[in-house]
């Protein structure tokens, strides 16, 4: 394990929170600062469209922005100007993007009857509701956590039948996708960009869709706040000591996290 070359972020429960408006607190502040004076990259790996997280990093007010951005939890963004808060400097990495849509293009066209089954399952459990942006299902919100664990038990199960079929769940989100995008894929894809090893790689989440990426086939150092699910807990605690769960919540254990392993 070595000096950390790039630090990546989930977003939403593991820098901000509802209760921090968004805001960046001091103490992540004063982490990201001495992180970046240590060398290391930033890439914020969220599960916000790109507009959303634009939004989000403009009122977070880090002290330095983001160099990449994974929107969608699939498509992955290049900074190119100074402002961050505009989408004109987020360049997007065209083979990785084109082939993603591609790949979830064929997804759908391929897998029209595993749709078909969500689509039977939804109609006889009115507590989920399908969002379906452009006629197709793109993702799932559930009115509570059980329900949300009820659908996720049925897509487990057909996925048994559609093997490239996944999904990407965010509390009572949920989001349908290739198996072959998530989390842990993009960042591995940033880290080739930039020509580092997994083993230079500190990465923070808290929720379901951050367990692809808290691994250590994609980064040596894994971090997560107390307000982490329950699965995330499990995953960071199993590969201490470069694992790390915090006492603290959102960004004051990433905060936290960030500090462990600089030292
Ligand atoms: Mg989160």
């Amino acid at each position: 394990m070595g000096r950390i070359a790039l630090l990546c972020t989930d977003f939403d429960g593991t820098l901000t929170s509802i209760e921090d408006k968004g805001r960046c607190i001091p103490e992540l502040s004063a982490a990201l600062q001495a992180i970046r004076e240590n060398g290391a990259l930033w890439l914020i790996n969220t599960g916000r469209s790109l507009q959303h997280a634009i939004e989000g990093i403009s009122q977070l007010e880090a002290p330095f922005s983001p160099d990449f951005l994974v929107v969608n939890e699939r498509h992955i963004f290049q900074r190119n100007g100074k402002n961050s808060s505009e989408a004109a400097s987020w360049e997007p990495l065209r083979d990785w993007n084109q082939t993603c849509d591609l790949r979830h293009e064929e997804l759908y066209q391929i897998y029209s009857e595993a749709f078909e089954e969500v689509r039977k399952w939804a109609a006889i459990h009115p507590q989920i509701q399908l969002w379906e942006p452009d006629g197709r299902i793109e993702g799932v919100v559930a009115d509570s956590e059980s329900s949300m664990d009820l659908l996720v038990d049925f897509l487990l199960t057909l996925r048994q039948s559609f093997p490239l079929l996944s999904f990407q769940r965010n509390s009572v989100y949920l989001r349908f996708c290739h198996c072959d995008y998530h989390k842990g894929s993009t960042l591995l894809r940033v880290a080739q960009e930039i020509g580092i090893a997994s083993t230079s790689i500190l990465a923070a989440g808290d929720n379901h869709n951050d367990l692809q990426m808290l691994d250590p086939t994609y980064a040596g150092y894994l971090v997560c706040p107390s307000n982490s699910v329950p699965e995330v807990r499990a995953k960071v605690a199993l590969h201490a000591p470069f694992g790390f769960i915090s006492s603290k919540k959102f960004g004051a254990g990433t905060a936290e996290g960030i500090w462990k392993f600089l030292q």
